[in-house]
């Protein structure tokens, strides 16, 4: 009976069961169908980036239709890998709602994908997996011609799970969005 106090201290259901954490172990594109969409392709595929990831210090690419205008309106915007959503949220004039996805590697190292001006958002927490709709394509709560602002952060991003300026001289923290991708497809 010396042991009566010991058996006790053990959890009544023992140890919490470990959660399993999605592994973005590979990535594709935010916008068209399939998977067929590649920014190597603009103009030839259904989708190119008008403005590109450092241009003017841009820090994202914003993807359109080539149909142009607003024909993009409404169309679906996917998840580029296996993630969390950990931020969901209307981020105000210029920004609408926007989305932030924690996807980590297979090595462990973390970075977020945030898709900017959506006009609705389709999920604000929990998993999502490669490809899984995120939202739909909008213009900002009306500032713009429809389109996806798609950022891609690495850990030390000063923004990191936070919305902040589109634009900066300073891009430390901020990687080419499709050139990352393309390395991980
Ligand atoms: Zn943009």
């Amino acid at each position: 009976m010396a042991l009566a106090g010991c058996s006790e201290a053990q959890p009544a259901n023992g140890p919490a069961p470990e959660i399993p954490r999605l592994i973005a172990d590979r990535f594709a594109y935010p916008v068209g169908p399939g998977e067929s969409v590649t920014r190597a392709r603009d103009k030839k595929d259904e989708w190119y980036d008008a403005q590109d990831f450092g241009e003017n210090n841009h820090l994202g690419e914003d993807w359109n239709k080539n149909s142009g205008g607003n024909t993009d309106c409404g169309e679906p915007v996917y998840a580029i890998a296996n993630g969390e959503i950990t931020y969901a949220a209307d981020a105000g004039p210029g920004w609408g709602n926007v989305v932030i996805i924690t996807h980590t590697l297979p090595d462990g190292t973390e970075v977020q994908s945030l898709y900017g001006h959506l006009k609705a958002i389709e999920k604000t927490s929990g998993t999502i997996n490669l490809r899984e709709k995120v939202g739909t394509i909008g213009d900002g709560n009306g500032r713009y011609i429809c389109h996806l602002h798609f950022e891609l952060r690495e850990r030390h991003c000063p923004s990191w799970d936070m919305v902040f300026v589109g634009y900066s001289p300073v891009s430390y923290g901020w990687v080419d969005p499709s050139g990352f991708i393309d390395k991980r497809r």
